[in-house]
């Protein structure tokens, strides 16, 4: 699909596309939400977000990450000098799993091209995955997030960066939550164009499967 110019154009596009979202019925996901969390921000955003699925608080409220992880995705955009306002915010499935389940793969197959149609519309310099679920599927690797983070990479002509999910900051080590301070400031990096291509590997470590560009066509 050819990229849409303007801006305003751009973002009436993304609002005609929350319309009809709201609506789908494509998926079994359908059947058990409260409502549809299409996600919210800047239509023209630099940086976009991209978590799970919704949880019960996103399900209510029909908004992402408005819970406690959503307040540490909120505090640590701050010490980078962004709001919620700023950036966008999205997941990979659009309704809650109930329970707060794993989303299954052919409710990932139904939902993944409004995430893909998200981000041709907002064209963000960085896509930013949090945790292993979203990380793991743009990036199409098995590696985890621990081993997969700490990198910028190229994906889809812009940049990709890993990080933990904040849920894993809120139950876990201090560490977790400085290295997601680590990335946030790779994401500042790249917004404020002091990084634009995939830095060099340290040395030190030994090689990672890296994902094959060719391969990172999630929506095909
Ligand atoms: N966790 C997610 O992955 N997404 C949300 O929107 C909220 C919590
Ligand atoms: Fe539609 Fe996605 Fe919701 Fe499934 S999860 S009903 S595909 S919006």
């Amino acid at each position: 699909m050819g990229e849409i110019s303007s801006a305003p154009q751009r973002a009436e596009e993304l609002a005609a596309l929350a319309r009809q979202v709201n609506n789908c019925t494509k998926c079994r996901l359908a059947e058990t939400r409260t409502n549809v969390v299409f996600g919210a921000g800047n239509p023209d955003a630099d940086v976009i977000f991209v978590g799970e699925g919704p949880g019960q608080q996103e399900d209510e409220q029909g908004l992402p990450f408005v819970g406690r992880s959503g307040q540490l995705l909120e505090q640590l955009l701050g010490e980078i000098g962004l709001t919620r306002g700023d950036v966008f915010i999205a997941n990979v499935v659009k309704c809650r799993p109930p329970k707060n389940r794993d989303p299954r793969p052919d409710e990932i197959d139904a939902c993944k091209g409004y995430l893909r149609t998200q981000l041709e519309l907002i064209q963000p310099k960085v896509a930013v995955t949090l945790g292993n679920f979203a990380s793991k599927l743009l990036l199409r690797t098995e590696t985890g997030i621990t081993k997969l983070r700490g990198h910028a990479y190229e994906w889809w002509g812009r940049l990709l960066v890993p990080t933990y999910h904040p849920a894993a900051a809120l139950r876990g080590s201090a560490r977790v939550l400085e290295e997601m301070r680590v990335d946030f400031s790779t994401i500042q990096a790249i917004i404020e164009g002091k990084l634009s291509r995939r830095p060099p590997e340290p040395a030190a470590e030994p090689e990672e499967p890296e994902p094959d560009p060719e391969q990172l066509d999630l929506f095909n």
